[in-house]
Protein backbone atom coordinates (compact mmCIF):
# COMPACT_ATOMS: atom_id res chain seq x y z
CA UNK A 1 0.00 0.00 0.00
CA UNK A 2 1.43 3.10 -1.19
CA UNK A 3 1.22 6.33 0.51
CA UNK A 4 0.04 9.42 -1.55
CA UNK A 5 1.11 12.78 -0.50
CA UNK A 6 -1.49 15.07 -2.29
CA UNK A 7 -4.29 16.47 -0.34
CA UNK A 8 -7.22 13.43 -1.01
CA UNK A 9 -10.09 14.99 -3.28
CA UNK A 10 -12.76 14.07 -1.20
CA UNK A 11 -11.09 16.39 1.63
CA UNK A 12 -10.21 19.13 -0.54
CA UNK A 13 -13.67 21.23 0.37
CA UNK A 14 -12.94 20.60 3.85
CA UNK A 15 -9.66 22.13 3.65
CA UNK A 16 -11.02 25.20 1.70
CA UNK A 17 -13.72 25.57 4.14
CA UNK A 18 -11.51 25.77 7.17
CA UNK A 19 -8.94 27.61 5.48
CA UNK A 20 -11.54 30.44 5.44
CA UNK A 21 -12.44 30.07 8.34
CA UNK A 22 -9.03 30.61 9.64
CA UNK A 23 -8.75 33.49 6.83
CA UNK A 24 -12.57 35.29 7.97
CA UNK A 25 -12.71 34.46 11.43
CA UNK A 26 -9.79 33.32 13.43
CA UNK A 27 -6.77 36.15 11.68
CA UNK A 28 -9.46 38.66 12.28
CA UNK A 29 -9.80 38.12 15.98
CA UNK A 30 -6.87 37.06 16.40
CA UNK A 31 -5.14 40.23 18.36
CA UNK A 32 -8.26 40.56 19.83
CA UNK A 33 -8.47 37.99 22.10
CA UNK A 34 -4.42 38.13 22.60
CA UNK A 35 -5.06 40.87 24.29
CA UNK A 36 -8.16 40.22 26.07
CA UNK A 37 -6.90 37.13 27.87
CA UNK A 38 -9.71 35.30 29.73
CA UNK A 39 -12.69 36.67 27.12
CA UNK A 40 -14.92 34.23 25.45
CA UNK A 41 -14.48 34.63 22.16
CA UNK A 42 -18.58 34.68 21.44
CA UNK A 43 -17.63 35.09 17.34
CA UNK A 44 -16.52 31.16 17.93
CA UNK A 45 -20.32 30.59 18.66
CA UNK A 46 -21.97 30.71 15.13
CA UNK A 47 -19.05 28.81 13.26
CA UNK A 48 -19.97 25.72 16.14
CA UNK A 49 -23.23 25.83 14.62
CA UNK A 50 -21.63 25.73 10.46
CA UNK A 51 -19.12 22.62 11.80
CA UNK A 52 -21.56 20.82 12.94
CA UNK A 53 -23.55 21.37 9.75
CA UNK A 54 -20.46 20.37 7.79
CA UNK A 55 -20.13 16.95 10.31
CA UNK A 56 -23.89 16.25 9.65
CA UNK A 57 -23.38 16.39 5.48
CA UNK A 58 -20.29 14.52 5.93
CA UNK A 59 -17.65 16.90 4.75
CA UNK A 60 -16.11 16.55 7.74
CA UNK A 61 -15.14 14.37 9.91
CA UNK A 62 -14.89 16.98 12.77
CA UNK A 63 -12.30 20.30 11.77
CA UNK A 64 -11.17 19.94 15.33
CA UNK A 65 -10.33 16.90 17.01
CA UNK A 66 -14.21 16.29 17.36
CA UNK A 67 -14.44 12.98 16.59
CA UNK A 68 -10.96 11.97 15.68
CA UNK A 69 -9.71 8.99 16.91
CA UNK A 70 -8.39 5.39 15.88
CA UNK A 71 -10.41 3.76 18.63
CA UNK A 72 -14.29 3.43 18.46
CA UNK A 73 -15.34 6.59 17.41
CA UNK A 74 -13.03 6.68 13.81
CA UNK A 75 -14.68 6.34 10.71
CA UNK A 76 -12.80 5.92 8.20
CA UNK A 77 -13.60 5.32 4.27
CA UNK A 78 -12.20 2.97 1.54
CA UNK A 79 -10.38 5.14 -1.29
CA UNK A 80 -8.59 3.10 -4.28
CA UNK A 81 -6.51 0.71 -3.37
CA UNK A 82 -7.91 -0.10 0.18
CA UNK A 83 -5.95 2.84 1.09
CA UNK A 84 -8.32 4.47 3.80
CA UNK A 85 -8.28 8.20 4.30
CA UNK A 86 -10.46 9.13 7.17
CA UNK A 87 -11.30 10.80 10.49
CA UNK A 88 -7.26 11.39 11.31
CA UNK A 89 -6.39 12.76 8.09
CA UNK A 90 -9.50 14.77 7.77
CA UNK A 91 -9.24 16.04 11.09
CA UNK A 92 -5.54 17.14 10.56
CA UNK A 93 -5.85 18.56 7.31
CA UNK A 94 -8.29 20.61 8.78
CA UNK A 95 -6.43 21.57 12.06
CA UNK A 96 -3.15 22.44 9.95
CA UNK A 97 -5.30 25.45 8.03
CA UNK A 98 -7.25 26.47 11.13
CA UNK A 99 -4.01 26.86 13.34
CA UNK A 100 -1.98 29.01 10.19
CA UNK A 101 -5.18 31.53 11.24
CA UNK A 102 -4.95 31.25 14.94
CA UNK A 103 -4.10 28.31 17.24
CA UNK A 104 -5.33 29.67 20.72
CA UNK A 105 -8.79 30.13 19.07
CA UNK A 106 -8.65 27.02 17.49
CA UNK A 107 -7.85 24.89 21.05
CA UNK A 108 -11.03 26.90 22.59
CA UNK A 109 -13.84 26.26 19.87
CA UNK A 110 -16.77 24.98 21.34
CA UNK A 111 -17.57 21.23 21.24
CA UNK A 112 -14.14 20.44 19.64
CA UNK A 113 -11.36 19.65 22.50
CA UNK A 114 -8.64 16.87 22.92
CA UNK A 115 -11.35 15.55 25.45
CA UNK A 116 -13.34 13.28 22.39
CA UNK A 117 -9.85 12.19 21.15
CA UNK A 118 -9.67 10.61 25.21
CA UNK A 119 -13.41 9.43 24.85
CA UNK A 120 -13.13 8.23 20.92
CA UNK A 121 -10.25 6.35 21.91
CA UNK A 122 -11.69 4.01 25.03
CA UNK A 123 -15.54 4.60 25.21
CA UNK A 124 -18.07 1.89 24.84
CA UNK A 125 -21.02 2.28 21.97
CA UNK A 126 -23.35 3.64 25.00
CA UNK A 127 -20.86 5.95 26.56
CA UNK A 128 -19.68 7.25 22.73
CA UNK A 129 -23.45 8.12 22.05
CA UNK A 130 -23.83 9.61 25.44
CA UNK A 131 -20.46 11.75 25.30
CA UNK A 132 -20.33 12.14 21.72
CA UNK A 133 -20.04 15.62 20.20
CA UNK A 134 -19.92 17.17 23.49
CA UNK A 135 -17.37 19.82 24.11
CA UNK A 136 -14.76 17.74 26.48
CA UNK A 137 -11.31 18.81 28.14
CA UNK A 138 -8.81 16.61 29.37
CA UNK A 139 -7.36 16.45 32.75
CA UNK A 140 -4.53 14.43 33.60
CA UNK A 141 -2.22 17.08 34.79
CA UNK A 142 -1.63 17.07 38.77
CA UNK A 143 0.96 19.77 40.51
CA UNK A 144 3.39 16.63 41.54
CA UNK A 145 2.62 14.52 37.67
CA UNK A 146 3.55 16.39 34.48
CA UNK A 147 5.65 14.01 32.37
CA UNK A 148 5.00 11.21 34.46
CA UNK A 149 1.64 10.64 34.00
CA UNK A 150 1.51 7.66 35.62
CA UNK A 151 2.30 9.17 38.94
CA UNK A 152 -1.23 10.88 39.41
CA UNK A 153 -2.52 11.23 42.77
CA UNK A 154 -6.26 11.58 42.20
CA UNK A 155 -8.18 9.06 43.81
CA UNK A 156 -11.74 7.51 42.44
CA UNK A 157 -13.42 5.35 44.73
CA UNK A 158 -16.55 3.22 44.13
CA UNK A 159 -19.50 4.16 46.53
CA UNK A 160 -22.65 2.18 45.57
CA UNK A 161 -23.41 3.30 42.12
CA UNK A 162 -20.69 6.08 42.24
CA UNK A 163 -17.38 7.20 41.86
CA UNK A 164 -16.16 9.48 44.55
CA UNK A 165 -13.11 11.64 42.90
CA UNK A 166 -10.85 13.12 44.79
CA UNK A 167 -7.25 15.37 44.01
CA UNK A 168 -6.06 18.08 41.95
CA UNK A 169 -5.94 19.18 38.46
CA UNK A 170 -3.99 22.00 36.81
CA UNK A 171 -3.67 23.41 33.51
CA UNK A 172 -6.62 22.07 32.02
CA UNK A 173 -7.17 23.52 28.47
CA UNK A 174 -10.58 24.64 27.80
CA UNK A 175 -11.43 23.16 31.53
CA UNK A 176 -13.67 26.39 32.01
CA UNK A 177 -15.65 26.31 28.89
CA UNK A 178 -15.93 22.93 28.14
CA UNK A 179 -18.84 20.72 28.62
CA UNK A 180 -17.58 17.59 30.39
CA UNK A 181 -13.83 17.38 31.23
CA UNK A 182 -12.66 13.77 31.40
CA UNK A 183 -10.19 12.89 34.75
CA UNK A 184 -7.55 10.67 34.91
CA UNK A 185 -7.59 9.00 38.00
CA UNK A 186 -6.65 5.82 39.72
CA UNK A 187 -8.61 3.59 41.17
CA UNK A 188 -5.93 1.77 43.37
CA UNK A 189 -2.79 3.71 43.68
CA UNK A 190 -1.17 0.70 45.41
CA UNK A 191 -1.54 -1.08 42.02
CA UNK A 192 0.60 1.48 39.51
CA UNK A 193 -0.28 2.64 36.27
CA UNK A 194 -2.70 -0.23 35.59
CA UNK A 195 -5.23 1.31 37.89
CA UNK A 196 -5.54 4.51 35.85
CA UNK A 197 -8.21 5.35 34.42
CA UNK A 198 -10.38 8.07 33.08
CA UNK A 199 -13.59 9.56 34.15
CA UNK A 200 -16.18 11.88 32.12
CA UNK A 201 -17.16 14.96 35.03
CA UNK A 202 -19.97 16.92 33.96
CA UNK A 203 -18.27 20.64 34.05
CA UNK A 204 -21.17 21.65 36.67
CA UNK A 205 -20.70 18.88 38.80
CA UNK A 206 -20.52 20.67 42.23
CA UNK A 207 -17.61 18.60 43.21
CA UNK A 208 -15.11 20.01 40.33
CA UNK A 209 -14.74 23.10 41.82
CA UNK A 210 -12.47 25.70 39.58
CA UNK A 211 -9.45 27.09 41.44
CA UNK A 212 -8.14 29.41 38.91
CA UNK A 213 -7.51 30.63 35.45
CA UNK A 214 -3.91 30.82 34.21
CA UNK A 215 -2.49 34.15 32.53
CA UNK A 216 -0.55 32.67 29.92
CA UNK A 217 2.62 33.51 27.32
CA UNK A 218 1.03 32.63 24.33
CA UNK A 219 -2.61 30.79 23.05
CA UNK A 220 -4.78 33.39 25.71
CA UNK A 221 -7.99 33.26 23.64
CA UNK A 222 -8.06 29.67 25.20
CA UNK A 223 -8.79 29.60 29.02
CA UNK A 224 -6.42 27.28 30.92
CA UNK A 225 -8.09 26.04 34.35
CA UNK A 226 -7.13 24.75 37.64
CA UNK A 227 -9.32 22.35 39.58
CA UNK A 228 -9.96 20.84 42.75
CA UNK A 229 -11.91 17.68 43.12
CA UNK A 230 -13.58 17.43 46.33
CA UNK A 231 -15.86 14.21 46.85
CA UNK A 232 -16.83 14.56 43.28
CA UNK A 233 -19.05 12.03 42.58
CA UNK A 234 -19.70 10.67 39.09
CA UNK A 235 -22.46 7.88 37.94
CA UNK A 236 -20.14 4.48 37.46
CA UNK A 237 -21.25 4.49 34.16
CA UNK A 238 -18.89 7.40 33.76
CA UNK A 239 -15.82 5.66 33.62
CA UNK A 240 -14.35 5.25 30.10
CA UNK A 241 -13.11 1.67 29.21
CA UNK A 242 -13.23 -1.23 31.03
CA UNK A 243 -13.16 -0.75 35.26
CA UNK A 244 -11.04 -4.03 35.31
CA UNK A 245 -7.30 -3.60 36.62
CA UNK A 246 -5.37 -5.43 34.15
CA UNK A 247 -2.00 -5.34 35.60
CA UNK A 248 -0.56 -7.08 31.78
CA UNK A 249 -2.16 -4.17 29.79
CA UNK A 250 -0.30 -1.83 31.96
CA UNK A 251 -1.21 2.13 30.97
CA UNK A 252 -2.25 0.64 27.14
CA UNK A 253 -6.02 2.05 27.27
CA UNK A 254 -5.67 5.40 28.58
CA UNK A 255 -2.46 6.31 26.40
CA UNK A 256 -4.09 5.79 23.03
CA UNK A 257 -5.54 8.28 23.48
CA UNK A 258 -1.65 9.99 23.01
CA UNK A 259 -1.32 8.11 19.52
CA UNK A 260 -4.89 10.03 18.26
CA UNK A 261 -4.02 13.98 19.99
CA UNK A 262 -0.04 13.82 19.21
CA UNK A 263 -0.25 14.37 15.16
CA UNK A 264 -3.10 15.94 15.95
CA UNK A 265 -0.80 18.87 18.15
CA UNK A 266 1.79 18.50 15.31
CA UNK A 267 -0.34 19.49 12.81
CA UNK A 268 -1.19 22.60 15.05
CA UNK A 269 2.42 23.34 14.98
CA UNK A 270 3.01 22.80 10.98
CA UNK A 271 -0.04 25.54 10.78
CA UNK A 272 1.89 28.13 12.72
CA UNK A 273 5.03 27.55 10.99
CA UNK A 274 3.31 27.63 7.62
CA UNK A 275 1.78 31.32 9.19
CA UNK A 276 4.64 32.29 9.65
CA UNK A 277 6.53 31.19 7.05
CA UNK A 278 4.15 32.71 4.16
CA UNK A 279 4.49 36.12 6.07
CA UNK A 280 8.07 36.01 6.63
CA UNK A 281 8.46 35.30 2.28
CA UNK A 282 6.12 38.54 1.85
CA UNK A 283 8.38 40.63 4.04
CA UNK A 284 11.06 39.36 2.18
CA UNK A 285 9.62 40.04 -0.85
CA UNK A 286 8.92 43.66 0.24
CA UNK A 287 12.80 44.55 1.46
CA UNK A 288 13.65 43.18 -2.06
CA UNK A 289 14.70 39.51 -1.30
CA UNK A 290 13.43 37.17 -3.70
CA UNK A 291 13.28 33.09 -2.75
CA UNK A 292 15.01 31.50 -5.81
CA UNK A 293 13.58 27.75 -5.89
CA UNK A 294 15.62 26.71 -8.77
CA UNK A 295 18.99 28.19 -7.67
CA UNK A 296 21.51 26.86 -5.11
CA UNK A 297 20.47 28.25 -1.61
CA UNK A 298 24.62 29.46 -1.61
CA UNK A 299 24.13 31.30 -4.57
CA UNK A 300 21.26 33.25 -2.34
CA UNK A 301 21.20 35.94 -0.21
CA UNK A 302 21.76 35.10 3.48
CA UNK A 303 17.77 35.39 4.41
CA UNK A 304 16.33 33.88 1.15
CA UNK A 305 18.74 30.51 1.63
CA UNK A 306 18.16 30.31 5.49
CA UNK A 307 14.07 30.71 4.45
CA UNK A 308 14.63 27.82 2.14
CA UNK A 309 16.22 25.60 4.58
CA UNK A 310 13.58 26.64 7.13
CA UNK A 311 10.47 25.24 4.27
CA UNK A 312 12.37 22.05 3.66
CA UNK A 313 12.28 21.45 7.49
CA UNK A 314 9.00 22.37 7.73
CA UNK A 315 8.44 19.62 4.56
CA UNK A 316 9.75 17.12 6.67
CA UNK A 317 7.62 17.61 9.57
CA UNK A 318 4.35 17.82 7.73
CA UNK A 319 5.13 14.66 5.89
CA UNK A 320 5.77 12.82 9.38
CA UNK A 321 2.96 13.70 11.13
CA UNK A 322 0.26 13.26 7.47
CA UNK A 323 2.00 9.77 8.14
CA UNK A 324 1.04 9.17 11.65
CA UNK A 325 -2.39 10.00 10.73
CA UNK A 326 -2.75 8.13 7.59
CA UNK A 327 -1.17 4.99 9.75
CA UNK A 328 -4.21 5.21 12.29
CA UNK A 329 -6.68 5.56 9.46
CA UNK A 330 -4.78 2.65 7.92
CA UNK A 331 -5.78 1.10 11.18
CA UNK A 332 -1.28 0.54 11.52
CA UNK A 333 0.10 1.11 14.88
CA UNK A 334 1.02 4.29 15.35
CA UNK A 335 2.51 5.20 18.45
CA UNK A 336 6.38 5.33 17.30
CA UNK A 337 5.16 7.74 14.60
CA UNK A 338 2.81 9.93 16.45
CA UNK A 339 5.64 10.81 18.78
CA UNK A 340 8.14 11.03 15.99
CA UNK A 341 5.98 13.76 13.83
CA UNK A 342 5.11 15.75 17.58
CA UNK A 343 8.88 15.95 18.11
CA UNK A 344 10.14 16.66 15.05
CA UNK A 345 6.60 19.23 14.60
CA UNK A 346 7.05 20.95 17.84
CA UNK A 347 10.76 21.64 17.44
CA UNK A 348 10.69 22.59 14.03
CA UNK A 349 7.57 25.04 14.64
CA UNK A 350 8.98 26.54 17.79
CA UNK A 351 12.19 27.18 15.67
CA UNK A 352 10.53 28.25 12.71
CA UNK A 353 8.68 30.94 14.20
CA UNK A 354 11.68 32.14 16.29
CA UNK A 355 13.80 32.32 13.06
CA UNK A 356 11.42 34.09 11.18
CA UNK A 357 10.81 36.54 13.67
CA UNK A 358 14.24 37.06 13.87
CA UNK A 359 14.51 37.43 9.74
CA UNK A 360 11.55 40.28 10.12
CA UNK A 361 13.84 42.36 12.33
CA UNK A 362 12.49 44.70 14.44
CA UNK A 363 8.96 44.74 12.26
CA UNK A 364 9.14 40.71 13.73
CA UNK A 365 9.26 41.77 16.95
CA UNK A 366 6.38 44.16 16.97
CA UNK A 367 2.89 43.57 18.02
CA UNK A 368 1.99 45.44 14.25
CA UNK A 369 3.04 42.16 13.07
CA UNK A 370 1.31 38.73 14.10
CA UNK A 371 5.31 36.77 13.86
CA UNK A 372 5.72 38.09 17.54
CA UNK A 373 2.55 36.41 18.99
CA UNK A 374 2.82 33.19 16.89
CA UNK A 375 6.11 32.59 18.39
CA UNK A 376 4.54 33.01 21.62
CA UNK A 377 1.26 30.64 20.62
CA UNK A 378 4.03 28.27 19.29
CA UNK A 379 5.46 27.16 22.30
CA UNK A 380 2.86 25.64 24.16
CA UNK A 381 2.59 23.06 20.92
CA UNK A 382 6.29 21.36 22.23
CA UNK A 383 5.12 21.24 25.56
CA UNK A 384 1.59 19.87 26.29
CA UNK A 385 0.88 16.31 24.85
CA UNK A 386 3.81 15.45 25.75
CA UNK A 387 7.51 17.64 25.96
CA UNK A 388 9.64 17.44 23.60
CA UNK A 389 12.17 15.21 25.68
CA UNK A 390 9.35 13.02 26.65
CA UNK A 391 8.49 12.49 22.92
CA UNK A 392 12.41 11.37 22.19
CA UNK A 393 12.40 9.41 25.11
CA UNK A 394 8.96 7.44 23.93
CA UNK A 395 10.94 7.07 20.15
CA UNK A 396 14.10 5.74 21.43
CA UNK A 397 12.19 3.26 23.95
CA UNK A 398 10.51 2.19 20.83
CA UNK A 399 12.62 1.73 18.54
CA UNK A 400 15.34 0.07 21.09
CA UNK A 401 12.56 -2.09 22.75
CA UNK A 402 13.09 -0.87 26.16
CA UNK A 403 10.83 -0.23 28.99
CA UNK A 404 9.82 2.35 30.46
CA UNK A 405 11.88 0.76 33.65
CA UNK A 406 14.92 0.26 31.78
CA UNK A 407 14.64 3.96 29.70
CA UNK A 408 13.54 6.65 32.00
C1 LIG B 1 -1.04 26.15 28.25
C2 LIG B 1 -1.02 24.74 28.75
C3 LIG B 1 -2.10 23.92 28.48
C4 LIG B 1 -2.12 22.61 28.98
N1 LIG B 1 -3.22 21.83 28.74
C5 LIG B 1 -3.32 20.64 29.36
C6 LIG B 1 -4.53 19.86 29.29
O1 LIG B 1 -5.50 20.21 28.62
N2 LIG B 1 -4.60 18.71 30.02
C7 LIG B 1 -3.56 18.27 30.78
O2 LIG B 1 -3.70 17.23 31.42
N3 LIG B 1 -2.38 18.95 30.84
C8 LIG B 1 -2.25 20.12 30.15
N4 LIG B 1 -1.08 20.84 30.23
C9 LIG B 1 0.03 20.32 31.00
C10 LIG B 1 1.15 19.80 30.13
O3 LIG B 1 0.77 18.61 29.49
C11 LIG B 1 2.39 19.63 31.03
O4 LIG B 1 2.86 20.92 31.34
C12 LIG B 1 3.47 18.80 30.38
O5 LIG B 1 3.07 17.47 30.29
C13 LIG B 1 4.80 18.87 31.15
O6 LIG B 1 4.60 18.60 32.49
P1 LIG B 1 5.21 19.59 33.61
O7 LIG B 1 4.80 20.97 33.24
O8 LIG B 1 4.81 19.08 34.93
O9 LIG B 1 6.76 19.50 33.43
P2 LIG B 1 7.74 18.39 34.03
O10 LIG B 1 7.21 17.03 33.77
O11 LIG B 1 8.05 18.75 35.42
O12 LIG B 1 9.01 18.60 33.12
C14 LIG B 1 9.88 19.72 33.25
C15 LIG B 1 10.99 19.58 32.22
O13 LIG B 1 11.72 18.35 32.43
C16 LIG B 1 11.73 17.56 31.24
N5 LIG B 1 11.63 16.15 31.60
C17 LIG B 1 10.72 15.56 32.43
N6 LIG B 1 10.95 14.24 32.52
C18 LIG B 1 12.03 13.97 31.74
C19 LIG B 1 12.75 12.78 31.42
N7 LIG B 1 12.38 11.60 31.91
N8 LIG B 1 13.81 12.88 30.59
C20 LIG B 1 14.17 14.09 30.07
N9 LIG B 1 13.53 15.25 30.34
C21 LIG B 1 12.47 15.18 31.16
C22 LIG B 1 10.49 18.01 30.47
O14 LIG B 1 10.62 17.77 29.09
C23 LIG B 1 10.46 19.50 30.78
O15 LIG B 1 11.31 20.20 29.93
C24 LIG B 1 -1.02 22.13 29.71
C25 LIG B 1 0.08 22.95 29.94
C26 LIG B 1 0.08 24.23 29.50
C27 LIG B 1 1.28 25.10 29.78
Amino acid sequence: MAINLETPKKFEQLVSQARLVAQEVFRANSRKYDLAEHTYPKELDMLAAAIDGMSESGATSGAGAGTVGGGNGAKASDDAGGNRNGSNMASLLGLIELSWGDVGLLLTMPRQGLGQAAIAAVANEEQLKRFGGKWAAMAITEPEAGSDSASIRTTAVLDGDEYVLNGEKIFVTSGDRAELVVVWASLDRSQGRAAIKSFVVERDNPGLKLDRLEHKLGIRASDTANFVLDNCRVPKENLLGSPEIEPKRGFAGVMQTFDNTRPLVAGMAIGVARACLERTHELLADAGIEVDYNAPPHSQPAAASEFIAMESDWEAARLLTLQAAWMADNKKPNSLQASMAKAKAGRTGTDTALRCLALAGSIGYGEGELLEKWARDVKILDIFEGTQQIQLLIVSRLLLGKSSAELK
